[in-house]
């Protein structure tokens, strides 16, 4: 217990952070907000660009499709634009559009479509949405997904070894892998380069669910040539539940028939010629279905703004800090004989933007930790998420977390909470 350092540790850390000012942008209920990987919080940023198009909406009606300065019509162009750096792409090849869900539903199956081999290779410890999506894209090209959908087993239950999923590419002569960038439990960041690399050797396409890593993670996608990639606006972006999802097309497939067409993937010029024969759109605006839902999107726009302020690097960094100290809180912790322990990688390297950390009785001190005012979620069988979001955390707060922490597990006052699982909470 006397090894737990001190709060001014922490302190000390936060003096030159350079993304302090934006924490008094955002709206945080009192206590502890650690789950901005789940759900990020709302921000003035978000709620002004909303409300801007609430009153396009008021004062415009149909003209906001033409007349604002941003018109609606090339709205998720114009964010897909602002959400480029985040991904490391160029503009023409990310849009935001559609559900994460739907967008791995048409991207995988435009792929599919494309590539010889109607195998996809993917992780067993995969969000399980990813799955479903993928196995019924593979079941409509008449393929048995049983047998052609391929998860690279984990070794330990919390990690991915990447070295097994390039053993599974040529063992299984996958058409695709896809895969997170960073897993949703243990938050291991996969290295996306190496993978993507190994795939192209084998003539397989890459593609990544970075729904996890996106607004906290510093990505690369066109520098290292991925493929596809599909990502969430709700989570890191603080874009507001069920925002508008985001996606990637490296540019070399331009052009490929999306797998589920609609009149928003249009070419623009021609949309509203309302012909009936399908002219997709020459760039990743292609894979857009219906008409971009205004109001899931305009919260974005705010959002998006402030990481082109922050910078990604920045976040970034400061992401990596706030995890590393967090992490030493935890070993500090088990060092001292408490039952927890860290199951996100160590090497900053392999790590995204959350820590799980691990107790028997994870379930009730997630319970506990809630009671307290820290919002974290639970997955289970053991593993308690803990998410410092570099735009509204600070080293203190992981701090004030860590030490309600050890207030639990001192006092065993997980106990009190009934034993029942289950439920995402
Ligand atoms: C959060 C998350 C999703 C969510 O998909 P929705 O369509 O937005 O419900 C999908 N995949 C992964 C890996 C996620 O973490």
């Amino acid at each position: 217990m006397t090894d737990f350092p001190p709060r001014r540790t922490a302190r000390e850390l936060d003096r030159d952070d350079p993304l302090s000012r934006f924490a008094d942008r955002f709206e945080i209920p009192d206590g502890q907000y650690m789950d901005g990987n789940s759900l990020g919080p709302i921000s003035e940023d978000a709620e002004r660009s909303l409300d801007r198009v609430v009153d396009e909406w008021r004062e415009l009606g149909i003209r906001g499709w033409t007349d604002p300065d941003e018109p609606w019509f090339t709205y998720a162009e114009r964010l897909g634009s602002m959400t480029a750096p985040l991904v490391g792409a160029d503009e023409a090849e990310v849009v935001v559009a559609n559900s994460t869900t739907v967008n791995i539903h048409t991207l995988v199956g435009t792929f599919l479509d494309v590539v010889d081999s109607p195998t996809v290779l993917v992780n067993d410890l995969d969000f399980p949405t990813d799955h479903y999506a993928i196995r019924a894209q593979v079941r409509q090209r008449g393929y048995d997904p049983d047998e052609h959908l391929i998860a690279v087993e984990s070794r330990d239950g919390r990690t991915i070894e990447e070295d097994d999923v390039v053993a599974a590419m040529d063992e299984h002569d996958p058409g695709i892998v896809f895969l997170p960038s960073v897993l949703y439990r243990s938050g291991q960041l996969l290295d996306v380069a190496r993978i993507t690399e190994a795939a192209h050797d084998r003539g397989i396409l890459a593609g990544f669910d970075l729904a996890h890593s996106v607004g906290a993670v510093d990505h690369d996608l066109s520098g290292v040539g991925v493929d596809f990639a599909v990502w969430c606006g709700y989570k890191y972006l603080n874009g507001g539940p069920g925002a508008i999802a985001g996606l990637y097309v490296n540019r070399e497939h331009f052009g490929e028939t999306p797998a589920l067409a609609g009149w928003w993937g249009h070419d623009k010029e021609t949309q509203f010629d309302m012909n009936l024969t399908f002219t997709p759109a020459a760039d990743a605006g292609a894979w857009q279905i219906g008409t971009v839902p205004m109001l899931s999107a305009a919260p974005l726009e705010g959002s998006l703004r402030m990481f082109e302020e922050a910078g990604i690097e920045t976040v970034r960094e400061k992401s990596v800090s706030l995890t590393t100290h967090l992490v030493d809180l935890v070993d500090a912790l088990s060092e001292a004989g408490y039952d927890c322990d860290v199951g996100t990688p160590r090497d900053p390297d392999r790590r995204g933007g959350h820590v799980a950390v691990e107790h028997p009785e994870a379930y009730r001190v997630s319970l506990a930790l809630k009671e307290r005012g820290v919002v974290v979620d639970y997955r289970p069988p053991n593993v308690v998420r803990i998410c410092p979001a570099p735009l509204y955390n600070s080293h203190e707060d992981v701090w004030e977390v860590a030490d309600e922490l050890r207030t639990i597990l001192d006092e065993a006052a997980y106990e009190q909470f009934d034993r029942q699982d289950g439920g995402v909470t």
